[in-house]
């Protein structure tokens, strides 16, 4: 039996990094600290041992099926490498440079989640901090379209309501917390104010919000999306207190205007530092999707749908976003670094996806959402690899390997497929 300390769990965006794992007989005996979604994900690890490639559904060596992937892929005019957010930075490096290498569009799973949020913090801009400021200095924290209590069951525990921090020395009894959302949620049950949205007037009460901020009149009888009252509240305990933060997820980005949603919201949050410090942050939801949004970011310049078929980075959500791509037939051959994103594609995308030749990457766990034409079984970076994985803040950290496994790591698969197509 083997206790390792301080492991970090990749399941959520949290990235929680105090796990203890107890290792017995080669498997995950007992993990404390690990919340309820997590602690199934570790004790199922070892629990499946699928070949570690086929080829069209045959078991082969993986070497064999890295040498057919790269015959695949290099014979595609436009292939396309896409998921990456439950990967590590060394696959998903490892992907930008096979990209580079075939001329690839790059695309992760944020193009389906919190691509309208990348876009509005292009346009204008975003005002963040870490959860380790949220820590010690936020004493109002807001969750806008999110219940982390269903989502990220450690981030009150952890960062955002309980801990005691250094200017927040009682913890949950110097915080005020305020959820806003289409529907009363289990976290909006802890809250100490509710603020019922219509559903699609996200909008409207956002900009309702940053008039009673700015102090601009408003129409008492006017329908904004949202109980005036409770908005006068709200905008009165924003501009008092002494450090806000305001955590906003698909409920936001993903409903009604999306992308201007949420420029509505950074908006308020710039207005709100003419009267006091805060910062608006997005709740990421697989383990290290903004991992994969940031190596792109400092391998390409951008954060996700990248085409690098001319030799150098072209930018274009709307034409170089994966499920677009192949609902218009666009692609001839896909890469697929982790299959989970393709339940969220459209029926159209699928059946395009089925069409052509694909090679998967996927963990011993999971079943491929496709049938591939080629298939490697990858090792777990933070449970068979060490690696490094990105909270949802943007802050690195590092995971830890505690089981032995045979399986290679993403970035040996996709190095060597490489390898093989620059002979
Ligand atoms: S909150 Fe997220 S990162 Fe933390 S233990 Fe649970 S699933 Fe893992």
């Amino acid at each position: 039996m083997e206790l390792f300390d301080s492991v970090a769990c990749t399941v959520c965006g949290c990235v929680c990094d105090d796990l203890k794992i107890t290792v017995e007989a080669g498997k995950v005996g007992k993990c404390e600290n690990a919340c309820r979604l997590a602690e199934p994900w570790f004790l199922e690890q070892e629990t499946c041992h699928p070949p570690a490639a086929t080829i069209a559904g045959r078991p082969c060596k993986w070497q064999d099926a890295s040498a057919a992937a790269a015959d695949l892929l290099r014979d595609a005019a436009s292939p396309l490498i896409y998921g990456l957010s439950r990967s590590s930075t060394e696959g998903q490096r490892a992907a930008v440079a096979l990209g580079e290498r075939i001329g690839a569009t790059l695309d992760t799973t944020a193009s389906l989640c919190h691509a309208p949020s990348v876009v509005a913090i292009q346009e204008v801009g975003e005002s963040t901090c870490t959860l380790g400021e949220v820590k010690n200095r936020a004493d109002l924290v807001i969750f806008w379209g999110s219940n982390p209590l269903e989502s990220h069951p450690r981030h009150f525990e952890r960062y955002s309501l309980f801990p005691e921090g250094r200017a927040i020395p009682g913890g949950r009894a110097n915080r005020t917390l305020v959820v806003a959302d289409v529907k009363p949620t289990a976290s909006s049950e802890v809250a100490d104010l509710f603020l019922p949205i219509e559903p699609g007037r996200d909008f409207e009460v956002l900009t309702t919000l940053r008039c009673l901020v700015r102090g601009i009149r408003v129409c008492e009888t006017d329908s904004v999306g949202a109980p005036l009252d409770r908005l006068r509240d709200l905008a009165q305990r924003m501009k008092a207190c002494r450090y806000g933060v305001v955590f906003f997820g698909l409920g936001l980005s993903m409903t009604g205007l999306g992308q201007h949603n949420v420029e509505a919201l950074l908006l308020l949050v710039h207005d709100l530092n003419d009267h006091t410090r805060f910062c608006a942050r997005r709740m990421r939801v697989p383990g290290d999707v903004t991992g994969a949004d940031t190596v792109l970011t400092w391998q390409t310049g951008y954060p996700f749908a990248v085409n690098l078929a001319r030799g150098y980075p072209r930018y274009n959500p709307g034409e170089f976003s994966a499920q677009g791509m192949l609902e218009r037939g666009d692609v001839d051959a896909c890469l697929l670094v982790g299959s989970e994103g393709v339940a969220r594609f459209s029926k159209r995308a699928v059946e395009s996806l089925r069409r052509i030749p694909t090679v998967v990457l996927d963990h011993p766990t999971v079943a491929s959402s496709i049938e591939p034409t080629v298939r490697f079984t990858t090792s777990v970076y933070g449970i068979h690899r060490p690696g490094t994985a990105y909270r949802m803040d943007g802050v690195p950290i590092p995971l830890r390997a505690f089981l032995s496994s045979s399986y290679p790591s993403d970035d040996e698969v996709l190095r060597s497929i490489a390898d093989r197509i620059a002979r």
